[in-house]
């Protein structure tokens, strides 16, 4: 590492951001080293066989894949958001379960990061930057009810020292008996909308409260997505993220990184997809030629959209009151990243023909994939909505 610090630097900010640069360049060449020697020889196995990936999860928590996610007192390694989409894209490249996994166990980590408990920060950060504790991300319903494409599936009671919830929800991933996740809902009597609700993290063991495994995905089948089922289950105040007097300031702060990150997994397959065209051009570049999408239209579009997924993560990073002045950009460029990731995968199957065909080839499970990334909440037509709304708001402001 010294030696990339042979680098005259101007000044003592220049020289930090040095460190931080080869802090992380260093960290992803050893994730990506991982990635090839502990889950590409898995992938098929998480594809056709559903296998839940969870020792390898365990593995990139141990070589610091998870630790751009909370700040340095709670375990974290400095370097935000960019880092934890960095990471994303390494394991998306290879498999895009594992990606969504790293997804789930890092925009958790994150809720608990912008939470103002700092006695759960404290007990729980650490163990999940280190991979000791996974969890998951219960929040589809909860975004979908606030911009009102849904009803909410949870409800919530205050209690003495705590909240009783009930109701199902459908689809959570990355869970199991020890896992942990996040999820959001209304508090009886509290004000309808995003200042009445509360956000907690439940333990999977708590008592009322069930895991139940009912549904079976044509893609993305290894990431443990199970139903949770709450009956009168009781969450202490001790495991509350926000509580409703806070609950639209901290909605404001977790939903932009939350959807940004999820381009980790977009970058990811689209740089595969574009690898399996630029090889079958080795041998049928003479007859791809003749195809809609080729690779180097879409390399040059994957370059941009990763320039902006970056930048727009180091501004969250550096400054999250900047997260409300960039919402519009990001749900423009996750909405991109969804259908360059649709786009991508289908140029790729139509590169490889045949071959890509076959039951075990990776062409076809990164386009069944591909469809996770535009289905996955915010979905594409949630993304459409979300964007004309805000932009017919902002055109009836400037009109009045
Ligand atoms: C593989 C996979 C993993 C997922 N992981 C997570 C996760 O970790 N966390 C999370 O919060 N969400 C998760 N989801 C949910 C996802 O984010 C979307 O919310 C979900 O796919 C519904 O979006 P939609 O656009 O189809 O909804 P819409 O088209 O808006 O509506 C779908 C409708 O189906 C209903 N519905 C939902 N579930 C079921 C069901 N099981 N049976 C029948 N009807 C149903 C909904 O109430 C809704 O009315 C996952 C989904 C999949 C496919």
């Amino acid at each position: 590492m010294l030696a990339t610090l042979a680098v005259p630097v101007k000044n003592e900010s220049a020289r930090d951001y040095t460190l931080q640069l080869a802090d992380s360049s260093e960290n992803i060449a050893a994730i990506r080293k991982l990635v090839a020697e502990q889950l590409a020889p898995k992938v098929t196995d998480v594809d056709l066989k559903g296998e839940y990936p969870g020792a390898f999860l365990r593995a990139l928590g141990a070589a610091g894949g998870f630790r751009g996610a909370m700040a340095p007192e709670f375990g974290g390694n400095g370097l935000g958001l960019k880092h934890v989409i960095e990471v994303m894209e390494e394991a998306a490249k290879v498999c895009l379960s594992t990606g969504f996994l790293t997804w789930c166990q890092t925009a958790c980590a994150r809720y608990l990061q912008m939470s103002e408990n700092q006695a759960l920060k404290a007990a729980f950060l650490p163990r999940i930057a280190s991979g000791e504790i996974l969890v998951g991300t219960g929040l589809s319903n909860t975004v979908k009810s606030c911009d009102q494409i849904e009803d909410y599936r949870l409800s919530a009671k205050r209690v003495d020292g705590g909240y009783v919830m009930n109701g199902v929800l459908p689809w959570v991933s990355n869970l199991g008996p020890t896992h942990y996740f996040a999820t959001g809902c209304p508090v009886e009597g509290e004000t309808r909308g995003e200042e009445g609700l509360v956000f907690v993290l439940v333990d999977c063991q708590l008592p009322g409260f069930k895991l139940v495994d009912c549904a079976h995905f044509v893609a993305l089948d290894g990431t443990r997505t199970l139903a949770c089922h709450f009956k009168d289950s009781f969450v202490a105040d001790a495991m509350v993220l926000s509580h409703p007097a806070t609950s639209r300031a901290y909605v404001s702060r977790i939903k932009p990184g939350m959807i940004l990150a999820q381009m980790g997994m977009g970058l990811g397959l689209i740089e595969a997809c574009i690898g399996m065209m630029k090889q079958s051009n080795k041998t049928h570049a003479h007859v791809n030629q003749f195809l809609d999408d080729q690779a180097d239209v879409l390399d040059t579009a994957l370059q941009e959209a990763r320039a902006a997924t970056y930048a727009l993560a180091e501004t969250i990073s550096t400054d999250p009151q900047a997260e409300a002045k960039v919402v519009l950009d990001i749900l423009k460029l996750r909405l991109a990243g969804g259908e360059l990731s649709l786009k991508a995968a289908n140029a790729a199957m139509l590169h490889m023909g045949a071959k890509g065909y076959l039951q075990k080839s990776p062409a076809q499970r990164r386009l069944r994939e591909a469809y996770f990334i535009a289905i996955v909440t915010p979905a594409t037509k949630h993304l459409r909505r979300e964007i004309a709304r805000i932009e017919s708001c902002a055109a009836s402001c400037a009109a009045a």
